[in-house]
């Protein structure tokens, strides 16, 4: 454990009262999971505009847990004690943020002054989830923390990569003037159960293409690359960096990095489907590497991803299979 990292076990923070915004969508769910399991009182406050009520239906009446229909962007008050303020919430699918841009770019805006004056209100501890868009089409690889990013501020992904970078600027400036004690968690793409099958992202569309003997439509020439992330690894690097004093933002993702030809070829062979690969127009702007340099984050979070690809994948596809059925996979 670093130096930076707050020793403590789930004991000595039995109790801790944490909101989540976002808390109904896919990280978000599988978050406050986590953190009621580590004995946190979750407060989850989620418009529903991308999340489901589906994610969290299992958490609805535990005693520890509070589901708050309210959207972040508008004025919100929480009662009582507040430890900790993890700040989820934004459309994350390529799919979504270029229906709302407008709702993108507030969530990242008056969403994120808005949680951070509740932690600023209640001395409590703000992690903001950034991203990996805040590199936009990287010039540098790996990317490395340090790395300013190579965005274009008026293309089609500008609304979910200022909003993001804005988000991240606030968060240093509510530091620096309020003295808000701040983590920022750059996520790399993250996947695993829960993903909205219609979301757009490439492992739920995908998976469900392959399940249904459709083709599986890779983008461009599919030699672009992602680095997936199962999302149980990437919740214990946001618990981590929750329960720690780092200030500086942490890459979190996988670094295995695959080809989108690469990964419809092995969902394919998963699946055991017989769906052909059909190749479709890109998304203008779409980053052609990604890749996280986590070496932060193994030093000042001591953690690294531990599921493989192939498990990963294998949960993910049971999940979209109508028993969750793994013999099928
Ligand atoms: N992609 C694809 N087919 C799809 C959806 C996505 O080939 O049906 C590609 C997309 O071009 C991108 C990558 O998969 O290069 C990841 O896209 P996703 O929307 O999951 O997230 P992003 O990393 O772009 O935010």
């Amino acid at each position: 454990m670093s130096h930076t990292a707050r020793t403590q076990g789930p004991s000595e923070h039995m109790g801790r009262r944490t909101v989540v915004t976002g808390g109904a969508g896919f990280v978000g769910s599988h978050l406050c999971r986590a953190l009621l399991a580590a004995g946190d009182s979750v407060v989850c406050l989620d418009n529903l505009s991308t999340g489901r009520l589906r994610n969290i239906g299992d958490l609805l009446d535990r005693p520890r847990f509070t589901f708050l229909n309210a959207d972040v962007v508008e004025p919100f008050a929480i009662s009582g004690r507040v430890d900790l303020v993890l700040h989820l919430a934004c459309p994350a699918s390529p799919v979504d943020y270029f229906r709302m841009p407008v709702a993108t770019l507030r969530a990242g805006g008056h969403g994120t002054y808005n949680a951070l004056s509740l932690a600023r209100d209640k001395g409590a501890r703000f992690v903001v989830t950034s991203t990996s868009e805040v590199y936009g089409d990287p010039l540098v690889h790996p990317q490395r923390e340090d790395y300013w990013g190579n965005v274009n501020p008026v293309g089609p992904r500008a609304c979910y990569d200022e909003s993001k970078r804005f988000s991240e600027a606030l968060t240093v400036a509510f530091r620096d003037e309020y003295g808000v004690d701040t983590g920022i968690a750059r996520l790399f793409n993250s996947y695993g159960p829960d993903m909205r099958g219609g979301d757009g992202r490439v492992v739920p569309t995908f998976i469900k293409q392959a399940l249904a003997g459709k083709p599986l439509t890779v983008m461009g020439d599919g030699s672009q690359t992602r680095s997936l992330c199962y999302v149980t690894d990437t919740v214990r690097a946001i618990l981590a960096l929750a329960g720690s004093y780092e200030t500086s933002p942490v890459n979190i993702g996988n670094p295995h990095e695959i080809t989108m030809r690469e990964l419809a070829e092995y969902i394919i062979t998963l699946t055991g489907s017989a769906s052909p690969v059909r190749y479709v127009e890109a998304h203008p702007d779409d980053p052609q590497r990604r890749r996280p340099d986590i070496g932060r984050a193994r030093r000042v979070l001591d953690w690294e991803p531990e599921v493989r690809l192939f498990d990963g994948l294998k949960e993910t596809i049971a999940s979209f299979t109508p028993a969750g059925d793994l013999s099928a996979v």
